[in-house]
């Protein structure tokens, strides 16, 4: 079972609602719509709740951003997609949506049982990172990361570099969007030298471009070399029986293999659909309290299912059908009807993602990634169709016992 309620949850717009909700989880922001100084000041005083309830619990879920799109949506505070998970003085970070992880740095510093340091602490215990795959909304906040880190606790030789995990370099260029019916026109490659960068050439070449603050700081703050606070790895893809390329078979049906581990979690991972994008990864939290999959952005995929299998919670992303056909309203085109089923196919819809969560028998559903980012409790409840566990609607800063 999950330590939380997840009505608690979608009707915690006051902080009578929220502090109720506390004994079970936590949400440090309050109203829907607050200023983002408005959560700061809201986290300020949950601090110690989140505290005192962080050492009776060892494994949390926190979620930093919440809102799916490479776009600033108005009418939300949600920020980009972004979460963690806490275990003991560990944390594990997945994807850095924009804004996403300064919400992360807000979350761990609220649930940090150790000094109160002001914000300079707030990343010490964030032994590796996870990116799902090189979309923008979550990936942009990665010089944040890097950068800031070195002011926020990841500046620590007794505890060694931060571990970031992500694809490896695409390889082959996707395929050009062409309407049925219609003759695929030609795009010129952007730099097209490379032009499909992996995780390990992205941290090197962002560092490349903060060279100027970086040294700075060297010389001027005694700050070590990047290199010893970040390392990256790309993920090698185990050979999976009837994988052709990444236009044709871009997840194909395959079992969950390994991509990290330690003494706190073990980290496996399994290609979701996300076509044109490749890999699109899923991963799967395995600890001594329970288990935790982040589906990462994916159409409904056979092998969510099968990585989330037996798991207590799935964080799954979805998006609002109805904020599709209002953006594609009827006397569509060739183009934009062709746009509509591609956003669709490579989501999840609130109608389908009930099903997911089913068929893997997770006790807990979380939705996250919100497309729209504004999207409403009423647009997104339907989710709970077609499943018999609990039901979540993330918001910014919540925090949740893994159960
Ligand atoms: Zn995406």
């Amino acid at each position: 079972m999950c330590g939380c309620l997840g009505e608690l949850f979608r009707h915690a717009s006051s902080r009578r609602s929220a502090l109720a909700a506390a004994a079970v989880g936590i949400s440090l922001t309050q109203a829907a719509y607050a200023a983002v100084t408005e959560a700061e000041r809201e986290a300020g005083e949950t601090r110690e709740a989140l505290a005192a309830a962080a050492q009776g619990a060892r494994t949390w879920l926190l979620f930093g951003g919440t809102a799916g799109g490479p776009s600033f949506w108005p009418n939300t505070d949600r920020m980009g997609v972004s979460s963690a998970v806490v275990v003991g003085d560990a944390a594990y970070i997945v994807d850095a949506g924009s804004g996403g992880i300064r919400r992360v740095a807000q979350g761990l510093e609220a649930m940090s049982t150790g000094p109160k340091l002001g914000n300079t602490q707030a990343l010490r215990g964030v032994r590796a990172m996870f990116l799902t795959h090189m979309h923008s909304d979550h990936t942009v906040d990665l010089p944040a990361l890097l950068l800031f880190g070195y002011y926020t606790g990841l500046d620590r030789p007794e505890r060694g570099a931060l571990q970031i995990y992500g694809p490896g370099p695409r390889g082959e260029m996707a395929p050009i969007f062409t309407p049925p019916g219609q003759v695929a026109k030609d795009v010129a490659a952007f730099s097209p030298g490379n032009p499909t960068p992996g995780t390990r050439e992205m941290i090197e070449l962002l560092l490349a471009a903060y060279a100027t603050d970086i040294n700075d700081r060297m010389r001027d703050n005694g700050k070590r070399p990047p290199e010893k606070l970040v390392q990256a790895h790309d993920i090698v893809l185990p050979k999976v029986d009837g994988f052709l390329s990444p236009n044709t078979t871009p997840s194909p049906v395959m079992e969950p293999f390994g991509v990290y581990e330690d003494d706190r979690v073990r980290v496996s991972a399994i290609l979701g659909q996300h076509a044109p994008i490749f890999p699109a990864f899923a991963y799967r939290f395995d600890t001594d309290e329970g288990s935790v999959v982040f589906s990462g952005d994916t159409g409904p995929c056979d092998n969510i299912v099968r990585l989330a299998a037996g798991a207590d919670v799935l964080v799954h992303e979805v998006i609002v059908t109805s904020y599709v056909d209002r953006a594609f309203p009827p006397g569509r085109d060739l183009v934009t009807d062709g746009l509509r089923a591609h956003l669709l196919s490579a989501h999840t819809s609130v109608e389908q993602v009930g099903e997911i969560a089913e068929r893997a028998g997770v006790d807990t559903l979380v939705l996250n990634h919100f497309v729209p980012g504004n999207a409403t409790a009423d647009e997104l409840l339907p989710a709970q169709r077609g499943f018999s566990g609990k039901l979540v609607i993330a918001e910014d800063l919540l925090a949740m016992k893994l159960r």
